[in-house]
């Protein structure tokens, strides 16, 4: 039953990855069939270039097909999104941290009062946040911080415009910050590369942060990361804000501002 179990997590992650990435892909092909098309109106009767540019355009049309195919194939690992409190059910995932992490790694639990509820599948985004949690220890080998902080975020049209690839609304963010060795920008640029990893001795997969962003882009969210080498590095996830009845089920009023360890 174990293997059974292993299979079907399998299979999900990979739907999850594919998601996201088709997603992605899918946008940067339109853009090459786009620019083709431009080129093709300019070809005016080069037909050795027309032929190039069909081939091309081809290409990248068999290759749409084949990212639509993905996504419906993600789409079939069902999410199951909800209103998520997040103070209710964050607090809950603290103590098992402290124990994967061990003694070495100071872990803080930080959310503000009034937080707005999430809507995400509870269990998909509590196995980012190991996930997470679990590069911030392999990034601590001596030792650190590991931050967990929770807020509301609204992401207006100027964050919008600088960062693009989502919409402009009101998030909860949940926020996973270490006090690592942190990522240079080209190794940042990479990190949600499926298979991208830098640990030696196949220790890494490459796949935690390929997953956790493709759940947050199919739960409608954004990642955001902030890393300085030898400093540390923040992984914001912004999921979109639970509202209407849905929401009702899951908010609640106010709560401490600090859990202490
Ligand atoms: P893996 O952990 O298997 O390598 P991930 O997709 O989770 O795969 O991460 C890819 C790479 O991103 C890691 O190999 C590492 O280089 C870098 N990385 C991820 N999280 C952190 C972090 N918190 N601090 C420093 N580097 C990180």
């Amino acid at each position: 039953a174990e293997g059974v179990l292993r299979e079907a997590q399998k299979m999900q992650a990979i739907g999850q990855l594919t998601g996201g990435i088709a997603h992605d892909f899918n946008n940067l092909l339109q853009v090459i069939l786009g620019n083709l098309e431009f080129i093709r109106a300019k070809l005016d009767g080069d037909a050795r270039l027309q032929t190039r540019i069909e081939r091309a355009s081809w290409a990248a049309q068999r290759g749409a097909t084949l990212t639509g195919q993905l996504l419906a194939f993600a789409r079939k690992q069902p999410l199951a999104p909800s209103a998520i409190d997040l103070a209710a059910t964050m607090p809950d995932l603290i103590p098992l941290l402290r124990r994967t992490l061990g003694e070495t790694i100071d872990v803080r639990y930080v959310e503000t009062v009034g937080l707005w509820p999430a809507m995400a599948d509870a269990a998909q985004l509590e196995s980012a946040v190991l996930n997470l949690a679990l590069n911030a220890r392999d990034a601590m080998p001596g030792g650190g911080r590991l931050t967990i902080e929770l807020g509301n975020k609204v992401l207006d049209d100027d964050y919008v415009r600088r960062h693009a690839e989502t919409v402009p609304g009101d998030y909860a963010m949940v926020a996973v910050s270490d006090t690592g060795h942190g990522m240079t920008p080209d190794i940042v640029k990479r990190v949600f590369e499926p298979f991208f990893t830098t640990k030696p001795d196949g220790k890494g997969t490459g796949l935690g942060l390929a997953m956790v962003f493709g759940f947050v882009k199919q739960s409608g969210g954004h990642v955001k990361i902030y890393s300085e080498p030898g400093e540390g590095t923040t992984v914001k996830l912004y999921l979109p804000r639970a509202v209407g009845a849905a929401a009702a089920t899951g908010q609640r009023s106010g709560s401490p501002l600090d859990l202490p360890r």
